[in-house]
């Protein structure tokens, strides 16, 4: 199975009220989106699409056939459009991403003849991002960041061993990093609210249980959770998912990245 991704992009203004509630009650399960006049972001979508070549032709799909008619329908459905006024499905559905991505979903795949589509993926801004993909469900994935420093180092191995394997990475004095955590929780969003999960409380979760105790620290030497284990990428990973496992049941992905060109996935058992 071969597959292939064109990017697409568009801008919407969006808010996130429901009329039957009263302005405070919307503001408190929105915060800021709750603005009914609206705001807007640069979205861009990821359409991924899945299948055989096509005789000798050496393609799966013609990238430029779905330039053209997935942004038919955005230009005439979403593109430059006040989403809950402008289009009727937003009318009775909050327009949250994870709403959007279903609807895409829905709008694009029946649209190739020839070919499967696989994922969508819909980038809100550079920290959040909705995903459907085959048949699961809705996946939302959002990005924190924090400081720290740590060093590789078994206390399994010898001292020798442990430069061999770890190289400059074994400093005795360590060396830092700008971490990035994806932190991806998947479901079916809420038929009222359209959400998966309450961001706000996503955020405070995260932001307790996880960032303010590692940001700008030395991961070996100030934390509990490294003190007896290797702070690796990978042990990084499987060991803030287990931090955040029991505070957010959907939980589905934590991804790592260490550095621009370091990334490490955890899904759990
Ligand atoms: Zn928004
Ligand atoms: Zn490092």
């Amino acid at each position: 199975m071969l597959y292939l991704t064109r990017i697409l992009d568009f801008s919407a203004t969006h808010s996130y009220t429901i009329p039957a509630w009263t302005t405070n009650k919307n503001k408190q399960v929105f915060g800021p989106c709750s603005n009914q006049n609206g705001h807007g972001h640069d979205y861009k979508l990821e359409v991924v699409v899945k299948g055989p070549l096509i005789g000798e032709t050496g393609i799966v799909m013609n990238t430029v056939d779905i330039k053209q008619k997935v942004n038919q329908f955005l230009k005439s459905e979403l593109d430059g459009k006040f989403l809950n006024k402008e289009n009727d499905y937003f009318k009775d559905h909050i327009p949250t991403t994870e709403n959007i991505v279903n609807y895409l979903w829905n709008a694009v795949e029946n649209m190739f003849d020839d070919c499967t589509l696989h994922r969508i993926r819909l980038h809100e801004n550079h920290y959040l991002f909705a995903e459907k993909e085959d048949n699961s469900m809705t996946r939302l994935t959002r990005q924190y960041h924090f400081c720290a420093a740590h060093r590789l180092h078994s206390d399994h191995l010898s001292d020798e061993e442990n430069i061999r394997l770890f190289g400059k990475c074994n400093n005795p004095h360590g060396h830092g990093h700008n971490y990035f955590v994806d932190v991806t929780v998947h479901g079916e969003p809420d038929p009222t609210t359209g959400m998966i999960i309450d961001l706000g409380e996503m955020d405070h979760i995260v932001n307790t249980t996880v960032i303010d105790k590692f940001d700008h620290k030395h991961l070996n030497l100030d934390t509990d959770e490294f003190r007896d284990l290797n702070p690796t990428g990978e042990v990084m990973a499987m060991v803030i998912f287990n931090m955040l496992a029991s505070k957010i049941p959907n939980l589905y992905k934590i991804g790592l990245w260490e550095t621009d060109k370091n990334y490490f996935e955890y899904l759990g058992n």
